[in-house]
């Protein structure tokens, strides 16, 4: 390795926008303005690029296009599902909701908040890969549950879970299912109808989409109370004008998704097993999620006598963008609540590295990263007094 490189490994926070999803947005900032409600041919052109969208994001997913409602992203997504069908007379008085211990906060602290309005919220623990276990899910919902929130995959440690199972228990049950596929969305194989889905939270910038743009599938019949009311834009369901641009962003990067989904699966699971196999070589190193069952892109581990922190850092100066489940966020060191929920003792998760690949990322990317990263863990285990490799 001679050169410094610049490489992005962090897709799984946020992805670039794709220059063709760009190209689709721009004209809608500069001549295509109009506000979609407005009869006039600007107003209509933007209610038609809306429409697109629509098709092309529930194309994606197996939904019909009015099944579809734009939001702000995947957190008011999130936020719309549980307190719309907390609130929602199809909850019938029921007032239990069953998610997972490795949530998002988006539905983590939403469940906590309804809890203070006195639901109940039972957080199932999960495997050590971070998989659900759908006996237990069975175990847990009783007459009074209306609800179950699980994530289609994991964007700490990428593990996907078993989604069809989980649908069809809830069906059984007549329990409504919620997927927050936030991670999963155009990578995954989704069908709601095959998967009995109810409801879905997506965002568009996990797909090389914009920020500030996602959207929710509700199963047609299913009512969720609205929780943004004013002048009754997206069937009344979701009030505000539309973000425009922002939608047609998300549509054609979820278009793209869809077009080039076999060979993109592909690739990155081709450049991840390279990435794997090579981070595993350090010595005192371990994947976590899933072996199988995980995003195509997404690679995250433990290493140890480090801090993830650190790591991070350090990567940074060599030019490589990764993170870590152990940030210091708050002042104290604390591990993420997914890699506590997968069972890591605390100085483990510590050390904990996700490198997460996405569109732009290639072979030389990895080689790159084979390169720097020996060195850095050397370097940070070498000031390390509990290494005693
Ligand atoms: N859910 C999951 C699983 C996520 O990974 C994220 C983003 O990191 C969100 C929800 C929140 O989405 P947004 O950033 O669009 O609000």
């Amino acid at each position: 390795m001679d050169e410094k490189r610049f490489v992005y490994a962090d897709n799984a926070a946020t992805t670039r926008v794709d220059p063709r999803v760009l190209d689709k947005m721009l004209p809608y900032f500069e001549t295509g303005y109009g506000n979609a409600s407005q009869l006039y041919k600007l107003g209509r052109d933007a209610a038609m690029a809306l429409e697109e969208a629509r098709k092309n994001v529930a194309a994606v997913i197996g939904a019909q296009p009015k099944e579809i409602y734009f939001t702000s992203g995947g957190t008011e997504s999130d936020n719309f599902t549980l307190r719309g069908m907390a609130h929602s007379k199809q909850a019938r008085g029921r007032r239990h909701i069953i998610t997972t211990t490795i949530e998002h906060p988006a539905i983590l602290r939403t469940c906590e908040a309804l809890e203070k309005e006195g639901f109940s919220v039972t957080y199932l623990n999960v495997d050590n890969y971070g998989m659900v276990h759908v006996d237990e899910l069975e175990k847990a919902i009783t007459p009074d549950t209306f609800l179950v929130s699980v994530m289609a995959a994991n964007n700490e440690v990428g593990t996907i879970n078993p989604l069809k199972e989980i649908g069809a228990l809830c069906r059984e049950k007549g329990v409504y299912f919620h997927t927050d596929a936030v991670q999963a969305f155009g990578t995954v194989d989704i069908d709601v109808n095959e998967m009995n889905i109810d409801l879905l939270s997506l965002s568009g910038h996990k797909i090389n989409g914009p920020k500030g743009v996602g959207a929710i599938y509700i199963r047609a019949g299913v009512l969720p109370e609205t929780q943004i009311t004013g002048g009754g834009q997206e069937k009344k369901r979701r009030s505000g004008t539309e973000n425009i641009p922002g939608i047609v962003g998300l549509g054609e990067a979820a278009r793209l998704k869809l077009l080039e989904h076999d060979e993109e699966v592909a690739r990155l699971r081709h450049l991840s097993r390279k990435l794997i196999d090579g981070v595993l070589q350090i010595p005192a190193t371990r994947l976590t999620g899933h072996p199988t069952q995980r995003l195509p892109g997404t690679c995250s581990f433990t290493i140890d006598a480090l801090e993830g922190e650190s790591l991070v850092l350090l990567l940074d100066n060599y030019g490589i963008c990764g993170s870590t489940g152990s940030a210091c966020s708050t002042g104290s060191l604390e591990p993420s609540h997914v890699l506590t929920g997968i069972g890591l003792p605390a100085e483990v998760a510590h050390g904990s590295l996700r490198l997460s690949l996405g569109r732009f990322n290639d072979e030389a990317d990895v080689d790159y990263i084979l390169a720097c990263l020996p060195k850095v863990v050397d370097r940070l285990r070498s000031m390390s007094p509990v290494w005693k490799g």
